[in-house]
Parts: C-alpha cells; structure tokens; sequence
C-alpha cells in the first residue's frame, strides 16, 4: 500500500487501505492510505517546523530558483506522470500531456511573480516617518484538489503557496493519489516538510486537516456542497479559506459565427475530459436562425469522436471518473427528455464498451431552464441546446445560474462582444477561443463558484498578507493625543 509522504520521505499509515480504480476497466491498480488524524497532526507539525525554520528565511531569489528547478523535473517525468494520471483518472493521454505542460509553466510564472513582487514602499504621513507594505505568509496551506484535473489544480495553490512563503500540506482526491505521490520525486529538492502529501478521504484526513489549528489557510477546489462545510469549519476558528467550486458554463453562438468553427468548438468545450472539467460548456444557446444547420454539424462531429481508453492512441473521448459520476448524468439526460428535450447523439453507455465507466458524448436539442440539466452541474459528456432570438436574451440566459465561472460567446460582433463581457457575471469570458487559461490571468468564479481567485498577481496575493508598517524616526508627542480638553475648545473657537 502506497503510504504518505512526510519530511521527503514515504511513512507508513495506519489508516484503511483505499482502492484506486482504472475508470477504463473498473480494475484496482493500486491502494493508498486513509491517513488517520493523528498520521495529519505528524504532517502540519512537519510543514510548520519547515516554514518556520527553513522556508520562510529562503530569500525570495532563491525560492524563485527552487520552483524552476520544480518545472524541469516535472517536465523530465511528465511522461510518466501522465501515464499514471490516464490510468487513475481516465483522461487521453494527450491531455493529460497537456496538463503537466501547464503545471510546469505555472511553477515558472510563479517563480518570477515570487521574486519580483515583495511588498512596497508607500507615501508617509509626515516626513519623519517612513511607511512599508510588507506581504507575508500565513504558515501552513491545506492544498485540497479534485480528481479531475489532479496535478493541474494542485499546481494552481502549492506553487503561489510555496513562493509566497508558506509551506504545504496537499491532499488529492482519493480517486486519484497515485500521481500526486509521485510529485515526490520532484519536491525532494525543497527542504524537508515544504511540502508533505497526505492520503485519504475527504471525511477522514481531508476533514482533520482543514481542522487542524496549525494550519493557517485552507485552499479548496471542489464542489459546491464540500466547499460549504469546510468554510463553516474555518468559519468556527476564522481560518483564512480560499474557494473554488462548481460551475454551470454558458456558451454563445451568435448568428454571424462561422458555424463549422463554432460547432467544433462547443464540442471540444462540452466533451473535454468527458465533460468532466469546472468549466466544461455545459449550456449551450444558438441563434434560432442558425440552430438547425449548427445542430447537425454539431451531432456529425460528436458521432466521429472515438470513445474508449485514455491509453488508447486514437482516443478523444475516455470514460467518466466512476458509476456514481454516470448516474448523474444519465439522471439529467432522462429528465431533460422527460420535460421534451428531444436527443439528437449519444444518450447510453457504449454498446462496444462492456467494462469501463463510458458515456457516449451526448447531444440533446430544445432544452431549457426547467430541466437540471440546464441548472445543476452535469459534469459529464452531456451537451443541452436551446435556442434564442434577442442576444439580449442570451445574456439573460447565460446569467440564469447560480454559478458564475466562466462563460463563451462565439462572435466577430464587437457591439456583442462588450455586452457580454461587461454583462455576464462569470471570473473568466472567452471569445471564439474556449477554455484557454493563461499563468497571467486570473482564474476563479463569481456568485457559488466560490470568488476565490487562483493564477495572476491575484493567485499569489490569496496566499500572502498584508502587513503595514509605520515608522516615525522621531519620537515627539503628538498634538492629537490626550488630554483633549483645551486643544477642543480652541479648535471650535476657531471654526466660529
Ligand atoms: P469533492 O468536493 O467531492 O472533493 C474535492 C476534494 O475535497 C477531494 O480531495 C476530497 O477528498 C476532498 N474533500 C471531500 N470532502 C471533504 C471534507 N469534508 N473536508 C475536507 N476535504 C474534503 O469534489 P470532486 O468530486 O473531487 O470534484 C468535482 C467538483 O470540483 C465539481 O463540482 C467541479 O466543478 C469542481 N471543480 C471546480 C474547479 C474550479 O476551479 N472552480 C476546478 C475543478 C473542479
């Protein structure tokens, strides 16, 4: 059984063993540990030390050197990291590829925004006086990421956490621990207790490290309904906590979009991940005068996509991450036809996939906002369409949500444009370019989503805080102190 990873080196747990399934075939692979509370207290205690003592006094320079040296051996493994994240996890390959090119480059950015960006110096009150921004750690993180983009999501915390002076204890989803664990061949080049792994469900170690005293700051990516109990806890001691949760993504097509373009763009946003990402394009509306000849380009396509194993050299579409994850799904297909969506692709498991949590990616036309598959997280290959007539309707649409994460729109119509992204209540829009993240941006959700901000100056700024300092080199009495009395009446005797 995998065990955890304390002080750069692997321990045993005395926890309950865990399975890690292959969503492609259902088989275990391997097991990890349920880390006990006690197992979690070893691991703060070890992050705290090292903050304290090592990490907090590395010069911001020599952190910087250290995250790139991070970059390099992610890329040096990305081969193997991938393999095990498609084996764990379920996506291609190719983006799980994908994906650790990004955790390398948000390890660089971060190691350049850590150096350059140390507080500052602002105008004094009086020119005796000097007055200082400083921009400090909190201690130790909690980095809490979901299965569906494992090292990506984890990147996003330890590597601002790390360069803003924290230390950090990461806990993966319990779906998918293996590659996290073997991130440990690459933080062993940080001073022992940087970064420490801990293992386990959500309710086990998961619940003991987002209680525990010593840990200063909780960073969450997850759903919505795990991201309220934990800001309740964090509520009970004010423990600083960062928020990523669901989202509900609209996606716009306006009647001037180049249509081949815009269908193979919704069904690259749709089905990514098998749908499975926080913002996967998860509400589609298309002008009602273009919406049939973009619906059967749209369901051409989906039904040339090649569904099977991530490991599989041809594969666009992998399986979902677990029965559960597919019930879902199946649950708002059957609800959105029940309340006359009518089904255009897809809509069952792959007759030629016995084993496997496959889904065919699925596209369902005259959808609206009465069926959950317009309204709650799908989180899965499922692409519901309804139509509009005024843009400014669509606008209306696309905020109808609870969520607010990102939102597309798929148009050359500048006065569109504006309007949509002055009026869509969502952290990220993208014009005629899906999903595209970029290190410098920021990245996070308005409304439920959390407004948690990760990536950009604002991803390193969620794990530093602020400290003014105010320096007077004089030390003079001031006319404002006490005692009050006649410096009162000879003001007010002044005014009159
Ligand atoms: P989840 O909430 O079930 O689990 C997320 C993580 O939290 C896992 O590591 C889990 O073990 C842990 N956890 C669960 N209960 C916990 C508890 N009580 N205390 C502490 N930790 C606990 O979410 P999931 O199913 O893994 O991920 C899917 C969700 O994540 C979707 O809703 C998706 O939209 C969201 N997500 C959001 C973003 C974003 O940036 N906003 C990105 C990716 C995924």
């Amino acid at each position: 059984m995998k065990s955890l990873w304390i002080d750069n080196r692997f321990v045993s747990s005395s926890g309950k063993a865990i399975p890690v399934i292959d969503p492609s075939n259902e088989e275990t692979i391997d097991e990890v540990a349920d880390a006990t509370c006690e197992e979690v207290g070893r691991a703060v205690a070890s992050s705290r030390k090292a903050q304290a003592h090592w990490w907090n006094k590395v010069s911001a320079h020599e952190r910087g050197e250290l995250l790139h040296e991070i970059s390099r051996r992610v890329k040096a493994n990305a081969s193997k990291l991938a393999e095990t994240l498609t084996r764990e996890g379920g996506k291609p390959l190719r983006e799980n590829i994908d994906e650790l090119g990004w955790v390398a480059n948000c390890f660089d950015y971060y190691a350049e925004l850590g150096r350059h960006q140390r507080g500052r110096v602002i105008p004094s009150i009086e020119p005796s006086q000097l007055s200082l921004v400083l921009k400090e750690p909190y201690g130790v993180v909690a980095a809490i990421a979901p299965w569906n983009y494992p090292l990506l999501l984890m990147a996003w915390k330890v590597a601002p956490a790390l360069a803003a002076g924290n230390a950090v204890v990461i806990k993966p989803a319990s779906q998918t621990p293996l590659s996290t664990l073997m991130m440990s061949e690459v933080f062993d080049c940080l001073p022992p207790g940087t970064v420490n792994i801990v293992t386990g469900l959500g309710s086990t170690a998961g619940d003991a490290l987002v209680r525990h005293p010593d840990v200063a700051m909780v960073a969450f990516t997850g759903s919505l309904e795990t991201g309220k109990s934990i800001a309740r806890i964090c509520a009970d001691s004010v423990k600083k906590c960062h928020l990523e949760l669901g989202g509900k993504d609209a996606f716009v097509v306006a009647e001037d979009a180049d249509l081949e373009v815009a269908a193979r763009a919704v069904a690259w946003a749709a089905f990514l991940n098998c749908g499975q990402v926080c913002t996967s394009a998860e509400r589609i509306y298309v002008h009602h005068t273009i919406a049939q000849e973009f619906i059967e380009k749209l369901a051409d396509f989906t039904r040339s996509l090649v569904i099977g194993p991530g490991m599989g050299p041809d594969t666009d579409v992998g399986p979902m991450i677990g029965g559960e994850s597919r019930k879902n799904v199946e649950a708002h297909v059957a609800d959105a036809i029940k309340r006359g969506a009518k089904l255009v692709a897809g809509g069952k498991r792959p007759s030629h996939l016995k084993k496997g949590f496959y889904y065919e990616p699925t596209i369902l036309a005259d959808a609206d906002h009465r069926m959950a598959v317009m309204r709650d997280e799908t989180f899965g290959p499922v692409c519901p369409i309804q139509t509009y007539k005024e843009f400014d309707e669509a606008v209306e649409l696309a905020n109808d949500s609870i969520y607010g994460l990102g939102a597309n729109l798929y148009t050359n119509d500048a006065k569109k444009v504006k309007k949509f992204f002055e009026r869509v209540q969502a952290g990220t829009i993208w014009i005629n370019d899906p999903l595209t993240d970029n290190d410098a941006g920021p990245f996070g959700g308005y409304k439920a989503t959390g407004g948690g901000r990760e990536l950009g100056e604002e991803g390193l700024e969620e794990f530093r805080q602020s400290k003014h300092v105010h320096w007077d080199f004089e030390q003079k009495a001031k006319p404002w102190w006490y005692p009050y009395g006649k410096k009162t009446s000879v003001k007010l005797a002044q005014a009159k």
